[in-house]
């Protein structure tokens, strides 16, 4: 098993108990992961999906780590994906942003919200990784604020006609199922839908290529031009979407967290290794001090970021056994943000140090961190601004007459 990833494994150990069969799943994300390093930087230089990955993460089936036993999957709690991610993310953010949309927050958002019939449509395939997920709430003029979505649905003779327009959405191009987002017409709030993609209506308009980083990771703009869904396609209750939507999104951000560390693992061993081979002013690197510096700020940096995730993502499995306790449930969203602030902002700050350590050649996205500078800015971005992150702390702290959205 990789070096920094035992390390963490064995630590965590100190505090919990990893099952056999977890101990097992941890060995096949280490070999998902170990298979699919070459052919991430492969496909990361083209700006394609890493398809190897995928077959790899299929075949060691880490796509169902949260899916209940029943439907394929191997029920295991926030913990090990959030290491799932981990392990991926040293390899940078991209596959682990496909992991993160698909398992992480769609995969699991089905499992808690769906009915006994979308869970046996779904997440069988979903678990096999042969149906792939996207998640579409985010808009050109709706971002931070969803509230402001025009995506539209209108009923009529019992079925749900949906028109609108979806805006850098991850795994868009790939996916064959979108939990959407959409406002009623008739004024009936915000709504979830599971939504085909061979839907007669639906289209991915443009393949966002020229992104800052995140090359593996197709983001598209997605359209629905009348798609026509039944009621059945409903996820959660008509009305409830944002509910559906926050709470997935609680997920998702243990997972960014998770993807952050393994950020900051991969800067520090491309470092701490190139540090003690090159030499410049007749010595290593590596025995400058201004060099070590850098090194003692990422190594903090790591211990700084991992904490808070799996902190959070214990309180999550707490919070999962016990769904109705509502401070519990407040506490595990606050610790959800702050895990993936710090870890954000700490991933970005490695990626830049180990970008400096390698110098000119750093700056390449043929360096092994070069990748790892370029993916870790949209983590202070995507799934919720680092700004959205503070004011939501501030509220958890303040108490909620004091939150910035009201
Ligand atoms: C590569 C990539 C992949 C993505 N994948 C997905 C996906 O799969 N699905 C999806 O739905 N979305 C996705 N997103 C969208 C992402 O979640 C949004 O970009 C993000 O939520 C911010 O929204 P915005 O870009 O509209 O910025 P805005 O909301 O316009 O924010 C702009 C700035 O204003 C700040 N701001 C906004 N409101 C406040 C406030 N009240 N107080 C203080 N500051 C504020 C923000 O923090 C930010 O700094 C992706 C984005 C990227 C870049």
């Amino acid at each position: 098993m990789e070096e920094l990833f035992s390390k963490d494994i064995e630590d965590i150990s100190k505090f919990y108990k990893f099952s056999e069969d977890e101990m097992k799943m941890l060995n096949n994300i280490d070999k998902t992961a170990e298979e699919s390093y070459a052919s991430e930087f492969e496909h990361y230089l083209k700006h394609e999906f890493n398809k190897e990955a995928l077959e790899s993460a299929r075949k060691h089936g880490i796509l169902g780590i949260p899916i209940d036993k029943e439907y394929g999957g191997s029920g295991m709690g926030p913990l090990i994906l959030a290491l799932a991610e981990q392990r991926l993310g040293q390899m940078g953010l991209g596959f682990a942003t496909f992991f993160d949309v698909h398992t992480v927050l769609c995969s699991q958002a089905l499992q808690l919200w769906g009915t006994d019939g979308q869970k046996d449509k779904y997440l069988r395939d979903a678990a096999s990784g042969s149906n792939i997920f996207a998640f579409a709430l985010t808009e050109t003029s709706a971002g931070s604020d969803p509230s402001m979505m025009k995506t539209s649905y209108v009923k009529e003779n019992g079925r749900i006609i949906i028109n609108g327009t979806k805006y850098l959405i991850s795994n868009g191009s790939i996916a064959d199922t979108i939990i959407l987002f959409a406002k009623s017409s008739a004024g009936d709030g915000i709504t979830a839908f599971l939504v085909d993609t061979k839907s007669e209506g639906f289209d991915v308009s443009i393949e966002l290529k020229e992104k800052l980083g995140l090359f593996t990771s197709p983001t598209s703009m997605i359209e629905f031009s009348d798609v026509e869904v039944g009621t059945d396609a409903i996820l959660g209750e008509e009305g409830k979407g944002l509910h559906v939507a926050y709470s997935s999104l609680i997920n998702g951000r243990m997972g960014i967290g998770g993807g952050c560390i393994g950020i900051i693992e991969g800067c520090l061993s491309a470092s701490v290794k190139r540090a003690r081979e090159r030499v410049q002013h007749g010595k290593a690197i590596g025995k400058h001090q201004l060099v070590q510096e850098h090194i003692a700020e990422i190594r903090q940096n790591l211990e700084m970021a991992r904490w808070p995730v799996y902190f959070a993502a214990m309180k999550k499995s707490e919070n999962n056994k016990d769904k109705m306790n509502k401070e519990l449930m407040k506490e595990t969203d606050m610790l959800s943000s702050l895990a993936k602030r710090i870890a954000s902002r700490r991933a970005f700050d490695s990626a830049d140090r180990a970008v400096q350590i390698f110098g000119g050649f750093g700056y390449s996205l043929l360096s092994p961190v070069g990748p790892l500078f370029c993916d870790s800015r949209v983590a202070r971005i995507y799934e919720g601004t680092d700004e959205i992150q503070e004011l939501k702390i501030a509220s958890a702290v303040l108490g909620e007459e004091f939150s910035a959205f009201r």
